[in-house]
């Protein structure tokens, strides 16, 4: 019987701990600090009578533009085929109230054509915040299957499961289009490498590792950068990735703050939209008291 390998991949304090125990039935120490995951942990989980998963908890990694350790732990993972752990399905672990944020690290998985699967954790905390989200609207267009789920309520698991269990249908077509960060640059390097992944070759590039079995040198040779241009071209990145980013939630989630039932947005909503209004009242009954 198949063991189907799953890494799971998120910011930090995202829950992946979380659905990592709850998945694995393991009680891996859960910290609403980032970095208790120094390494990867291993677990494994019981997706039906014959099927298991092997899932792999990865540190809190913010993007795959690696400059700390843990990050590096990650993107040595995906980009290496041969690493025994190397993932059948990637699946990037977010939560409602940071999605946005969240979401840039999605986008480059999603690059890596991975088969990749997207969990939005934390939807007990939805009502309270005033979050409503047009879950087929947000597949379609980040092209992927969403579990939306509470690990705490214990809410999606099986759900998790089913999706992993068909991982084979996931889409492995990118969100956006890593050429559009430089054109010009990125034809040349397609032209060069025909055979690997345009935003493989973009990290090895711009990153300090040494994979693809290419030499380092064979690209920088060809396609070298100075530093501060590497840089830029990072940001442009970023940017592009956000503007993508916005414009899908600017249509897949609504956030009403005078929805949301916690004592930290009704305050917000107070204080933004109500207290303009009564310093008006009260400055209109003040000037009828002195008059
Ligand atoms: P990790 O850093 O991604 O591994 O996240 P953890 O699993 O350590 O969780 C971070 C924090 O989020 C902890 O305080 C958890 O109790 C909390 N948390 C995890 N899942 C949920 C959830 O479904 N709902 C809520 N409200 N909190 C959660
Ligand atoms: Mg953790």
């Amino acid at each position: 019987p198949k063991i189907i390998k799953v890494a799971l991949i998120g910011n930090p304090n995202v829950g992946k701990t979380s659905v990592f125990n709850q998945l694995t039935g393991l009680n891996q120490q859960v910290g609403n600090y980032p970095g208790i995951t120094v390494d990867k942990k291993t677990g494994v989980c019981k997706i039906n009578q014959i099927t298991k998963a092997k899932i792999i908890d990865l540190p809190g990694t913010y993007s795959l533009n690696a400059n700390s350790i843990d990050e590096n732990v990650v993107i040595e993972l995906l980009l290496n085929k041969n690493d025994e752990d190397f993932p059948d399905v990637a699946v990037v672990v977010t939560e409602v109230e940071n999605l946005k944020r969240n979401l840039l690290l999605f986008t480059q998985i999603k690059d890596l054509e991975i088969p990749t699967l997207l969990i939005i954790n934390m939807s007990d905390r939805m009502k309270q915040k005033g979050i409503e989200l047009d879950i087929p609207f947000l597949e379609q267009e980040l092209k992927t299957k969403i579990a939306l789920i509470s690990s705490r309520k214990n809410i999606g698991i099986d759900n998790i499961k089913e999706l992993i269990l068909n991982y084979k249908q996931l889409s492995t077509e990118p969100c956006l289009n890593a050429s559009s960060i430089d054109p010009e640059y990125f034809n040349r390097l397609r032209k060069a490498f025909p055979n690997q992944l345009l935003y493989k070759l973009w990290l090895v590039i711009t990153q300090d590792v040494n994979f693809l079995n290419l030499q380092r040198n064979e690209i920088e040779n060809t396609f070298t950068r100075s530093h501060t241009e590497l840089k830029r071209l990072q940001q442009k990145e970023t940017i592009k990735r956000y503007q993508f980013i916005n414009d899908t939630l600017k249509i897949g989630q609504k956030i009403d703050k005078s929805k949301a039932t916690d004592f930290q947005s009704k305050l917000d909503n107070i204080l933004t939209h109500k207290v303009f209004g009564y310093l008006i009242f009260f400055g209109i009954l003040l000037l009828i008291f002195q008059s």
